[in-house]
């Protein structure tokens, strides 16, 4: 072969080999758009770092927005995240890249949220003395991971506050019956023994004060009875309609005098707590006779339907109704409308309500017209 035979194919070769060269860069450059990681090419002595747009556009930036630079990323990110991570691409050199440069950092976003970044890099080149020449890495965003992570902690704080107020609530009412009983006893005692040496007013004050422990008692014995919903879980199957054939057994004094009735439809069988859905049936029903019209005979209409991946219930009922502004405030502990001369009762009822459900995963809510009747729905997972 001829020099110039030669000279010509070694051309060619060069030729191919820049062409794959160029091949071999769209891929990595399509592969790594395609991951949305970030990439960074630092010339350590130049005092140039090339930044990939996906490195910018990860912080909210076009390409042309950001220059090529250090300095770029060191203004971006947080202040306290830099000193870390130059910390630790000290020791990264120091070591001789034996030390791995990876960091989890915040970055400030163009809208100025916080983009946490999974950071990775690598000096790759060394000069004679030792010294860093150049360094690569990338960018991954895992703001949704810490997202995830801090909501997750949130959970199990929130779980452990809950745990604890149970507990609380639990310890508080149980402890308090003990002193409540002296209090009720020892005025028992103090108006047998001393009663008849009391003038009008004095009886009238032992009598309010028996009343109130009295009631005392029950708002306690109620938190009490709140703090132990689903205590002792038992998920298994519940068929409702044996619930409300026991419910109305349990009732039946108190429809035969009140002249109630309860027209339950067919109900679904569903995955519960059976002594807490009974529960919850039970205060729904007792609440529609408690809160009947004057002369109109209660009537509770019961019935369930499937819509979406809920059974839906609903316990219907001809009673005085629940004013509009009222009609999300009654599920809360103690809430009451009336008077407990005119409707007896705790004010905890359907707060029972809303924790049974609650632990379903369902929804409670009520609709309802005043002097016509309310509706009030719950929902329970299929
Ligand atoms: P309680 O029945 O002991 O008062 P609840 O928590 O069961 O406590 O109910 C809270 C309040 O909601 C009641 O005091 C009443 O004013 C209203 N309420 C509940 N159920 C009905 C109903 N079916 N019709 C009208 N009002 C109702």
């Amino acid at each position: 072969m001829t020099q110039v035979a030669e000279v010509n194919q070694l051309k060619e070769e060069i030729k191919n080999l820049k062409q794959q060269l160029h091949d071999k860069e769209i891929v990595f450059n399509n592969i790594l758009d395609s991951t949305l990681a970030g990439y960074w090419d630092w010339y350590i002595q130049d005092n140039y770092e090339y930044l990939s747009p996906t490195f910018k556009s990860m912080f909210g930036y076009e390409d042309h927005e950001l220059p090529n630079s250090p300095e770029t990323w060191q203004k971006i990110i947080h202040p306290e995240d830099l000193k870390k991570v130059l910390k630790i691409f000290d020791k990264h050199v120091a070591t001789k890249g034996e030390f791995p440069y990876d960091n989890e950092v915040r970055y400030f976003h163009k809208n100025g949220s916080t983009v946490w970044v999974f950071c990775r890099g690598k000096v790759i080149e060394w000069d004679n003395e030792g010294k860093p020449v150049r360094m690569v890495g990338c960018h991954v965003d895992i703001t949704k991971l810490k997202q995830a992570e801090e909501a997750k902690k949130y959970m199990r704080q929130l779980e452990v506050t809950n745990k604890e107020l149970e507990q609380f609530s639990y310890v508080a009412s149980h402890d308090l019956q003990e002193p409540l009983r002296t209090v009720s006893g020892f005025t028992e005692l103090l108006s047998k023994k001393y009663g008849d040496s009391l003038d009008k007013e004095g009886k009238l004050y032992i009598d309010y004060i028996s009343q109130a422990s009295v009631r005392m008692s029950e708002l306690v014995k109620a938190l009490l009875d709140y703090s132990r919903i689903g205590r002792e879980k038992k998920l298994k199957q519940v068929d409702c309609n044996q619930l409300i054939e026991a419910i109305k057994s349990d009732l039946s004094v108190r429809l035969a005098e009140t002249n109630a009735k309860i027209e339950a439809c067919k109900l679904p069988l569903v995955k519960g707590y059976e002594t807490e859905l009974r529960l919850l049936f039970q205060n729904l029903i007792s609440n529609a006779i408690k809160f009947s019209q004057p002369d109109i005979d209660p009537i509770i209409k019961v019935s369930a339907e499937k819509e979406g991946n809920y059974w839906k219930f609903s316990v219907l009922d001809n009673g005085i109704g629940i004013e509009p502004e009222h009609q999300q405030r009654i599920f809360r502990i103690f809430q009451r409308l009336h008077n407990k001369n005119k409707y007896e009762g705790t004010g905890i009822g359907l707060a029972h309500c809303y924790k049974i459900i609650d632990l379903h995963d369902g929804k409670i809510w009520v609709e309802s017209e005043p002097n016509v009747g309310s509706n009030f729905q719950f929902t329970i997972p299929l």
